[in-house]
């Protein structure tokens, strides 16, 4: 029976890691199709000066196709350690943002700026390794909890990878699975709600400490406490960081350094939270319509 349970044993192991690998690859080529987008200019160099970047849209213009213009004109300044929030309607360009600042696409008019320097003259690599993306909607490896926060930086030790599970709010939560740290994750193991996800996500950010922070929040809708936390460990992660927050819920930008009000690719209004309300245009209207939903 030994030797039978053996090799079996081993076969699993082995399947185990061939599906592990097939969901990193798969993750890899999703990447690297969208890395076909963009090249490094021939001797590129990496960026510097990153410690405390500012990162500056200046005109830019953007479309995904050519016939159809996404972002219009758009400048703006997320000063080194403030937060910048979004706000606007579904599709107004948000989240395009996001992308372009990653460098998934260049921009057709106008420049970027990370501490000064076009991202288009420096490597993909610099820009990416200086920049951690908590998005909407995180995605999970079929692995152990430790595995999907550690993801945030090679080689983490464990007591890095709870660290950051502190920070992030996801401790508790964690040691209450039936296995803690080992707790298998994703499809095929314990699924997570959005919130958790996102405190993952958070927490493999925190491990890989970026100067520059993207946060799109969940347009899906979480309890209020849930909300309160999440927005409490981004205002934590967020802290002496160079952060673009996209923001769906408006309570979440109230303390942003300013605000900025799209539609249709374009900044309409833009101002700090108090600014905003004292003019009583859109932002004030969708203040008020959320102040009354909630
Ligand atoms: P939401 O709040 O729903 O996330 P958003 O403001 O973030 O919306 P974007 O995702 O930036 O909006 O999309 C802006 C516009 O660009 C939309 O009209 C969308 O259809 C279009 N778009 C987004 N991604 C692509 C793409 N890969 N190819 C072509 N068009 C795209």
């Amino acid at each position: 029976m030994i030797q039978l349970y053996i090799p079996l044993n081993f076969l699993g192991v082995l399947y185990r890691e061939i599906k592990q690998s097939l969901t990193d690859l798969d993750k890899m080529f999703t990447l690297m199709e969208r890395e076909r987008e963009v090249a490094d200019k021939p001797g590129a160099q990496p960026l510097t000066g990153q410690e405390h970047p500012a990162v500056r849209f200046e005109h830019v213009t953007f479309g995904y196709e050519p016939a159809r213009v996404i972002l219009h004109d758009l400048s703006f300044e997320v000063p080194a350690g403030k937060t910048v929030a979004v706000v606007g309607p579904s599709g107004s360009g948000k989240s395009t943002l996001a992308r372009l600042l990653f460098r998934f696409y260049d921009v057709q008019q106008g420049r970027i700026t990370i501490a000064g320097q076009d991202i288009r003259e420096v490597t993909q690599a610099s820009v990416r390794r200086s920049i951690g993306i908590v998005p909407q909607d995180t995605v999970l490896f079929n692995d152990t909890i430790e595995y999907n926060i550690a993801y945030g930086r090679a080689g983490a030790s464990r007591a890095e990878v709870e660290a950051a599970a502190r920070a992030a709010r996801i401790h508790d939560f964690i040691e209450s699975t039936p296995r803690g740290y080992q707790t298998m994750v994703g499809e095929r193991g314990l699924k997570l709600s959005g919130g958790e996800k996102q405190r993952v996500a958070i927490a493999r950010t925190l491990l890989k400490d970026p100067p520059i922070l993207i946060f799109d929040e969940a347009t899906s809708a979480l309890d209020s406490a849930n909300e309160r936390a999440i927005q409490a460990e981004l205002r934590s992660a967020a802290q002496n960081k160079t952060a673009l927050v996209i923001a769906h819920r408006l309570s979440t930008v109230v303390d942003a350094h300013e605000i900025l009000v799209m539609d249709g690719g374009r900044i309409i209004e833009r101002g700090t939270h108090l600014q905003l309300l004292a003019r009583g245009g859109r932002y004030a209207a969708m203040w008020a319509l959320q102040q009354k939903e909630s």
